[in-house]
C-alpha cells in the first residue's frame, strides 16, 4: 500500500472507488449491498471472531464439539469418489508437527484449485469424533485460509474477524482494504461527542473503536475477542452510543423546536369543570386521573402537546380523549379523533354521542361511507365551526376537510397509522399560529427502549391500572385436535349467560377467499354448536351488514360471532366472556393480545383458548404460552420484540424504525435510554451540531411531528 494511496481518502464518506482494488464493477456490486463509503465498509462489524493467537496444537485436539483453530501444513489433498451423482467429497490432511487432522468438505470440490500438498492453512470449525466417515477426528467444512507467511500479518498470530459476505470482496481482501482504510482514516476523524458524554460512559475515540472492532489488540491491549463476542467492548459502546445519539439528537432537536412554536392555551373554568364531571359515566381510575393532569399541564403550557399514551386494552384510554375534547370545545377549539377502522370509528363515535348527549358539545362522525349530500353538509358545518368533536377514520386527513380551529388531534391506535398521517392533522396550523396539540393512543404497549425511538420526541403517559370490576382471563394453548371439547364449553358458557368469539385463521391472500373461509367456518360452528345463534362478521360484508351483526351480538341476540380479525381493534361487548383464535400460530403476540382483550371487559369471568394447528412449530407454541403466563401487555409486547424484532412486533416496515447499523433495538435497550436522555443534555447544551451530521444512520423513516 503506498502513501499516494493512502492521501486519498480524506474523510468517512469518501466513496470506496477511491480504494486500490476497488474498481466501478466492484464498487457497483458494493453499493447494492449498502456499502457504499469508506464508512459503510467499516460499520459492517464482524460477526465473530476466530482466535488465531491460541492456535490449537494437532495432538490437544478433542471431539468436544467447541470450535478450535488450527494451522498446520496440507500432506495430501483429493477428491474422493462417492455413489450419489453431484455429491463431492474433498479430503485434506494436515500436519502441524504435533499431530494430523482430517479435513473434510462436502461440495467443495474447487477447493483442489489451492489446497494442495505442501501449502500451509489455517481451519477453523469444530472437530468431531468419525465424522460422517467414521474414521477418527475430523473437521467437516471447516473455514480454511491460505497462511502466505510473508503478506498477511492481519491474520497470522492474530485475532482474525470474521465478517458476513460481502459481494466481490474475499476476506484477505476485506482485512486489508479495512486495514488500509482505517490507516487512512488516521487523524480525519473529528470528534462528534463532547468531552463531558465521552467522560461520563468512558468512551474511547471512534477511530480507535473502528480499529478494535475490526482488529482486537490492535491498540496494544491484549487481543482478546471474548469482549466483543459478549457485546461488552467499551469500543462496541462508543460505536453503539455514537449511533443512537445520531439519531436521538434528531428527535431532541425536534423537541426543542416546539418550545418556540405555541400552542392552544386550554385551561378549565368551574363551569367546565363541573361539565366534565357530568360526563363522566364512572370514578376515574387513578391512572387515568394522573394521565388527565399529565395533559392538563401540556394544555396550560401554551406548547403544543405530543403525547402518546400507552396502556393496554381496556385500560380507559377513550374517556381521556372525550374529557380533553370537551375542554378544548369549552375553549373555543375543535377536536379531531381518528380511527384506524370504520368499526372502530363508529363505535367511539356512537359511545360519544351518548356521553356528550346532555351537553353543548357537538360531535359528528365522518367516515368514507358518508357521501354526496350529508358530507358536504358535514365539511360545512366543520369549517364554519359548529362541530365540536369530529370522529373518524383517516377520512379525517382528505384534503377538503377544512377546520375552523382544529386545537386537539388524537389518533387511536396509532401504530396502525404511518407517521406521515400523524403530521398531516398536526401540520394544520392555526389561523391565530397556533400548532393543535397531540395525542397518540396506543393499545399495543412498546417497551420504553422502542418507544424512545418511534415516539422519542413525544411525551409518553401509561394507563397501568384497569378500571375495577375486571376479572382475569384464563389463558389456554390448545392444539386443535381438541376443538371439539372447546366448543362444547362454549355451549356451557353461552347456557350460563355467556357470549363467545370466534377468530377464523387470516387469509392473506384476498378479502374475497377469507369471507368464504368465515362463512364456511361459521357453517361448521353452526352445525358442531346446534341451537347456538352464530354470526358471521368479515371484511367482505357491507358496512351495514357488518355493524347489524356487531350490534346484534351486542345487544346478546347471538350467541357467538365468528370474525376474522376486524374484530381486534377496540370492539367493546362487556357480555362477551369466551374467546377462540384458531391457528393462533399464524398471529403475533400483540395482536394475539389485542384479540384478548375482547374478552374480560364485564364482569364475567373470562376464557380464551388459542388453538394451534398441526404445524405449529416448537418456536410458535412457546410463543403462545407467553400469553399463557401472563396478561401484562407491556410483557407480551417485550417477548414479542425479542421473538420477532421491531419491524415484525409493528405489524409495518414503514413504521418509522430507523435502520441502525451497530446498535440493535432489542439487545442495547439500555443504550437507547442513554442515548435519548443524553440527547437532550446535549441539545439543551448547544452542543448538537457535530452529531446532527449524519453519518451512522442513512435511512430513516420520518419520525414524529
Ligand atoms: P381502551 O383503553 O382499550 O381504549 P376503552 O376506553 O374502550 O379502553 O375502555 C374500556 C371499557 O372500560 C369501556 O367500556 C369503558 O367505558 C370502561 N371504562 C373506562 N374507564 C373506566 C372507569 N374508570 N371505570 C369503569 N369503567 C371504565
Ligand atoms: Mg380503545
Amino acid at each position: 500500500m503506498t502513501t499516494r494511496q493512502a492521501e486519498s481518502i480524506r474523510s468517512p464518506s469518501d466513496p470506496l472507488r477511491l480504494l486500490p482494488g476497488i474498481g466501478e464493477t466492484r464498487a457497483r456490486e458494493l453499493a447494492e449491498a449498502g456499502v457504499e463509503t469508506v464508512l459503510d465498509l467499516l460499520l459492517h462489524l464482524p460477526f465473530r471472531y476466530e482466535d488465531r493467537t491460541r492456535l490449537l496444537p494437532i495432538r490437544d485436539v478433542t471431539g468436544d464439539g467447541r470450535p478450535v483453530t488450527v494451522h498446520g501444513q496440507v500432506l495430501s489433498a483429493n477428491l474422493v469418489r462417492t455413489r450419489r451423482p453431484g455429491f463431492t467429497i474433498f479430503e485434506a490432511l494436515i500436519d502441524d508437527g504435533s499431530g494430523t487432522l482430517r479435513l473434510v468438505f462436502f461440495n467443495q470440490a474447487y477447493l483442489g484449485n489451492w489446497v494442495r500438498p505442501g501449502i500451509e492453512i489455517f481451519a477453523y470449525g469444530e472437530p468431531v469424533l468419525g465424522g460422517s466417515r467414521r474414521r477418527g477426528l475430523v473437521m467437516e467444512n471447516p473455514q480454511i485460509e491460505a497462511d502466505t507467511k510473508d503478506s498477511d500479518d492481519l491474520s497470522a498470530g492474530r485475532v482474525v474477524p470474521i465478517y458476513r459476505k460481502l459481494p466481490g470482496l474475499p476476506p484477505r481482501t476485506r482485512r486489508k482494504l479495512v486495514s488500509h482504510v482505517l490507516d487512512s482514516l488516521e487523524g480525519k476523524l473529528p470528534e462528534r461527542l463532547p468531552e463531558w458524554v465521552r467522560a461520563k460512559f468512558h468512551l474511547p475515540p471512534l477511530l480507535d473503536s473502528l480499529r478494535e472492532a475490526h482488529f482486537p489488540g490492535s491498540r496494544g491491549a491484549d487481543p482478546d475477542p471474548v469482549p466483543w463476542e459478549e457485546r461488552r467492548s467499551p469500543h462496541l459502546t462508543r460505536l453503539i452510543l455514537e449511533e443512537f445519539l445520531e439519531f436521538q439528537i434528531s428527535l431532541a432537536q425536534r423537541r426543542q423546536a416546539r418550545e418556540s412554536i405555541r400552542g392552544p392555551v386550554l385551561v378549565a373554568s368551574d363551569e367546565t369543570r363541573s361539565l366534565l364531571k357530568s360526563v363522566l359515566p364512572f370514578p376515574l381510575t387513578g391512572a387515568q386521573k394522573r394521565v388527565i393532569r399529565e395533559i392538563g399541564q401540556d394544555f396550560r403550557s401554551g406548547r403544543p402537546m405530543r403525547r402518546l399514551l400507552q396502556g393496554d386494552v381496556g385500560s380507559g384510554k377513550t374517556i381521556v380523549s372525550v374529557l380533553s375534547a370537551v375542554l378544548a370545545a369549552r375553549c373555543g377549539y375543535q377536536s379531531a379523533l381518528m380511527a384506524p377502522t370504520e368499526i372502530l370509528a363508529e363505535q367511539h363515535a356512537g359511545n360519544i354521542f351518548r356521553l356528550l348527549s346532555g351537553s353543548q358539545i357537538r360531535p359528528a362522525l365522518l367516515t368514507g361511507r358518508i357521501k354526496g349530500r350529508a358530507r358536504s353538509a358535514l365539511l360545512g358545518a366543520l369549517a364554519a365551526g359548529e362541530i365540536d368533536f369530529l370522529i373518524g377514520t383517516h377520512a379525517l386527513l382528505e384534503r377538503p376537510v377544512e377546520w375552523k380551529s382544529l386545537g386537539l388531534a388524537v389518533i387511536d391506535e396509532q401504530h396502525r397509522f404511518g407517521v406521515a398521517q400523524r403530521s398531516v392533522l398536526t401540520s394544520r396550523v392555526l389561523e391565530s399560529g397556533e400548532h393543535p396539540h397531540l395525542l397518540v393512543l396506543s393499545a399495543t404497549p412498546i417497551p420504553r427502549s422502542l418507544a424512545l425511538t418511534l415516539y422519542g420526541d413525544l411525551d409518553v403517559s401509561v394507563l397501568d391500572e384497569k378500571p375495577p370490576g375486571r376479572s382475569p382471563i384464563q389463558t389456554r394453548v390448545v392444539p386443535e385436535s381438541e376443538r371439539g371439547r372447546i366448543l362444547e364449553e362454549i355451549v356451557e358458557e353461552v347456557a350460563l349467560g355467556g357470549q363467545a368469539y370466534v377468530v377464523v385463521p387470516l387469509i392473506e391472500e384476498s378479502d374475497h377467499i377469507e369471507a368464504r373461509a368465515v362463512e364456511k367456518h361459521a357453517e361448521e360452528l353452526r352445525q358442531a354448536m346446534k341451537g347456538l345463534r352464530i354470526g358471521v362478521v368479515h371484511g367482505r360484508l357491507s358496512a351495514e351488514e357488518r355493524e347489524s351483526t356487531m350490534a346484534a351480538f351486542a345487544r346478546g341476540q347471538l350467541d357467538v360471532l365468528a370474525a376474522t380479525t376486524v374484530i381486534e381493534v377496540g370492539v367493546d361487548v362487556p357480555n362477551a366472556s369466551f374467546l377462540v383464535v384458531e391457528n393462533a400460530e399464524r398471529f403475533g403476540l400483540a395482536q394475539l393480545h389485542q384479540l384478548r382483550g375482547r374478552v374480560g371487559r364485564g364482569d364475567r369471568p373470562s376464557k380464551c383458548v388459542f388453538l394451534f394447528g398441526p404445524n405449529a412449530t416448537g418456536e410458535a407454541r412457546g410463543r403462545l404460552a407467553v400469553l399463557a403466563r401472563t396478561e401484562d401487555g407491556f410483557k407480551v409486547a417485550e417477548e414479542d420484540l425479542q421473538r420477532r424484532g421491531p419491524g415484525d412486533m409493528l405489524g409495518t416496515r414503514q413504521s418509522g424504525i430507523p435502520l441502525f447499523r451497530v446498535g440493535d433495538i432489542v439487545r442495547d435497550g439500555k443504550w437507547i435510554r442513554a442515548a435519548s436522555e443524553t440527547a437532550r443534555e446535549i441539545v439543551s447544551r448547544g452542543e448538537d451540531g457535530p452529531l446532527a451530521v449524519p453519518c451512522f444512520i442513512r435511512a430513516i423513516a420520518p419520525a414524529a411531528e
